[in-house]
């Protein structure tokens, strides 16, 4: 949502929800959608509307993957110097020295198109990613799932649990997850595939839900489908002017709700570095990086993910749970207390979001030790790598609004004018483009950035910072543009 915010598409993502801003963001895990509460997660993922956090400028969304891509859509079709073709289908490439050829089947015909790079966001089942030799490994299908939409006319209004955007039932004949997909009574509904079950079919979908919802309620499926769960992770992300993002080079459960974000993850590190090189003042090294980069994180976002998923409602079921005797209601709490014990990573690692830090050759760390990785402590600080810590300015702004669509220097009380003016100056030798960002009287900002100037990348990371120029400046915007990595590091 960050990202959104920078493209200036944040407030369209918002209205493109499908649940009000009022909507309550909690996950209520219960016996039975009609059935008795367990445990309940106020806030999850951090995308309560209604709340102001000093660590982002934009709470999660809450909202359906076409909903997201319509938004996109739009935003694509005013951008003179983009086509989106549907109907298209990569068949294979090849690639010189100067650029690649994709040949692309539309209506039965190939077409030819060349590009100076090719990317391939083209999902799980990536063809660019056999173009390219790529393998993916790790646990392939490790555990199928089966899922359903269904319309059920009332069902939001009748449930008796307060609203959530998700209800996990916890029950012997029916685990599953079930929420409200929009206001009108479209709901999805997901389980596991034990074993080799097959997939239900519709009579059989149609037992589960109702045991799922345990009670007489109308509805009728309009969609199943299966999906397998992977924990997979390409072996390279890039083979010269070819690169992979999204689900072509990383799958993994989808507990925690991490894909997408990684998918847009991807394509931000990619996209500034190879605007950069497009324009001229991005080198060789810099597009090296995305695989350094974004490729350690999602070995982290994935192994979370599968940690998320080894802990799902049918290894909460207990015998027993769900009659009305003390020794029941006895057995509901303990299972409520493993829930809130085990669960609360699932949705509160804002660490997993928003703490994922590069090491690469285009950051110029600093020596500051991490502190201990927790998926559920996100300490903001700036050392290069990490994300630029958020700060609401005084006048209510956001100090993301500030930064620049390139790079930013921001400087704060203690940056020497000369040196802001040398840096500024061998960005301008170097044709990158750099914002710079002067704010003075706030104290928070120091203790945030521990640096009176902090130099930060189009997506938001710190590339380097400290108090004064402890490089040679036509150094430094050349290491953290890809340039020439090469020059020996020089105090001046
Ligand atoms: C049940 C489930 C729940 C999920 N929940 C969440 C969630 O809550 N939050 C979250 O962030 N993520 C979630 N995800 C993950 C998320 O859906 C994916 O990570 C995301 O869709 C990946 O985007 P992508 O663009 O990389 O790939 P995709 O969305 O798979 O898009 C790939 C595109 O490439 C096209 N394509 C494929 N081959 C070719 C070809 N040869 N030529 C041309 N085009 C081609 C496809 O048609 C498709 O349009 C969930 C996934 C599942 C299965």
């Amino acid at each position: 949502m960050a990202h959104f915010r920078r493209w200036g598409l944040a407030e369209q993502v918002r209205r493109a929800s499908p649940l009000p801003d009022s909507y309550p963001r909690d996950i209520i895990f219960a016996t039975r959608l009609f059935g008795q509460e367990l445990a309940r997660f106020q806030n999850a993922f951090f995308g309560d509307q209604q709340l102001r956090d000093e660590r982002f400028p934009e709470a999660a969304q809450w909202i359906p993957q076409y909903k997201i891509e319509a938004v996109l859509r739009e935003a694509i079709a005013t951008k003179p110097r983009t086509s989106l073709l549907f109907g298209h289908r990569l068949c294979r490439l090849r690639q010189d020295e100067d650029g690649v050829v994709a040949t692309v089947e539309r209506d039965g015909e190939e077409v030819e198109l060349r590009a100076r790079y090719l990317v391939g966001a083209d999902g799980g089942r990536s063809e660019v990613r056999t173009q390219i030799d790529a393998r993916m490994e790790g646990d392939a299908a490790y555990m199928r799932n089966f899922l359903a939409v269904y319309r059920a006319p009332g069902l939001s209004q009748r449930v008796p649990l307060s609203r959530a955007i998700s209800y996990w039932l916890v029950n012997p004949d029916a685990p599953a997850v079930t929420g409200p997909m929009d206001e009108d009574d479209l709901w999805f509904f997901s389980t596991q595939l034990k074993g080799d079950t097959p997939a239900y079919d519709l009579d059989e979908a149609r037992r589960r839900i109702g045991l799922a919802i345990g009670a007489d309620v109308p509805f009728d499926i309009l969609e199943t489908d299966t999906w397998s769960a992977h924990r997979l992770l390409a072996n390279r992300y890039r083979l010269k002017r070819v690169f992979l993002a999204g689900d072509a080079c990383h799958l993994h459960p989808p507990m925690g709700g991490y894909g997408m974000n990684m998918g847009i993850g991807d394509a931000v590190d990619l996209g500034w570095k190879l605007a950069a090189v497009l324009n001229g003042w991005g080198g060789e090294v810099l597009l090296d990086s995305y695989e350094a980069e974004r490729r350690a994180v999602a070995r982290l976002v994935i192994e979370e993910a599968a940690e998320n998923y080894s802990f799902v409602t049918h290894h909460m079921v207990r015998e027993a749970m769900e009659g009305d005797d003390p020794s029941c209601a006895a057995i509901r709490n303990e299972i409520g207390r493993s829930i809130t014990a085990g669960k609360a990573r699932e949705f509160h690692a804002i660490n997993v979001v928003l703490g994922l830090r590069y090491e690469s050759q285009v950051i110029v760390a600093d020596g500051m030790v991490a502190p201990t990785w927790d998926p559920m402590v996100y300490l903001p600080d700036a050392r290069p790598g990490g994300l630029a810590p958020h700060h609401w300015l005084a006048d209510g702004s956001s100090l993301y609004d500030h930064f620049g669509t390139d790079f930013t220097l921001l400087a704060l009380d203690g940056a020497q004018a000369d040196e802001v003016a040398r840096l500024e100056a061998a960005a301008d030798r170097l044709g990158m483009p750099l914002t710079v960002v002067r704010l003075a009287g706030d104290p928070a900002l120091r203790t945030l950035y521990g640096a009176e100037m902090t130099l930060i990348r189009p997506d938001q990371h710190v590339a380097w910072r400290a108090d004064c120029l402890d490089h040679d400046p036509a150094y430094l915007v050349a290491r953290i543009s890809g340039v020439e990595p090469a020059i020996p590091e020089t105090s001046t």
